[in-house]
């Protein structure tokens, strides 16, 4: 049977991880985080001293690369070639290097396949990342949009990065998002955009759960989903 798959897309810290994990649980599915895809090939070139705009290198790095994407309780762990590297990709320098590797369509179409065979095992899936809705999964039953002011995404990402030992002032990570909105916008295939039938949520001042009530309540009201608990993790079961 085909996946009921749920996307969210949004821009740098609109909290897609997040929400994307957390909603995967109330609905008793598997998240897909699609940035972490794109920044552990940018990490694995890099390491492999592959130029991140040579194109038929990259792809060849690809293939030749054992790549693992592990959808764990409080992130997705990412491998390369057995090792891990789920705290190298969040690297603000690799940050800023992604980008090469997002705009390199063979690459995107790439990671687009391994975006839907991941889908194909599992019976629901919240996938998130910029082009999920519009790109990788068009037809999706559901698909949310996040938005949220970039000082607060600033913020967030400031938490994010503390809590990986990284310190970096707010107006710097504030600076940068708003230059990787820009650039992930202006990508002519995969960019940022809403997908037409997307439901925009702004979560300026929202928590986290409380957009996951949000839009799990509306998967509730539209598909019919049963919803598990908040506190999954206290109450195995619920749900079936
Ligand atoms: O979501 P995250 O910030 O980890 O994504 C890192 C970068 O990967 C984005 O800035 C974007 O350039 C790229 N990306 C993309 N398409 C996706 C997910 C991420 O181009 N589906």
């Amino acid at each position: 049977m085909a996946p009921f798959v749920v996307t969210i897309d949004g821009p740098a810290a609109s909290g897609k991880s997040t929400v994307a994990r957390l909603l995967a649980m109330r609905i008793q599915g598997q998240y897909l985080d699609t940035g972490a895809m794109y920044r552990t090939i940018a990490w694995a070139a890099i390491k492999a001293g592959v130029d991140l705009q040579d194109t038929q290198s990259l792809i060849a790095l690809i293939d030749r690369t054992r790549f693992d994407f592990v959808p764990g309780p409080d992130r997705m762990e990412v491998y390369v070639d057995g090792q891990q590297v789920t705290d190298q990709i969040r690297d603000p320098e690799l940050t800023n290097l992604v980008r090469f590797v997002a705009d390199c369509r063979p690459v995107r179409d790439r990671l687009v396949q391994m975006q839907r065979q991941f889908a194909q095992g599992v019976a629901r899936l919240v996938t998130e990342g910029r082009d999920q809705g519009t790109v990788a999964f068009p037809e999706a039953p559901a698909k949310f949009y996040l938005v949220a002011d970039p000082r607060e995404r600033a913020r967030r990402r400031q938490h994010q990065l503390r809590q990986t030992g990284i310190e970096c002032p707010l107006e710097e990570i504030e600076k940068a998002i708003r230059e990787r909105d820009k650039i992930d916008q202006e990508r002519q295939k995969g960019g940022l955009r809403p997908a037409p039938n997307a439901v925009i949520v702004d979560t300026t001042g929202l928590s986290a759960e409380q957009v996951v009530d949000l839009m799990a309540s509306l998967l509730h009201q539209a598909f019919g989903i049963t919803i598990a608990s908040a506190n999954r993790a206290d109450d195995e079961g619920l749900a079936g």
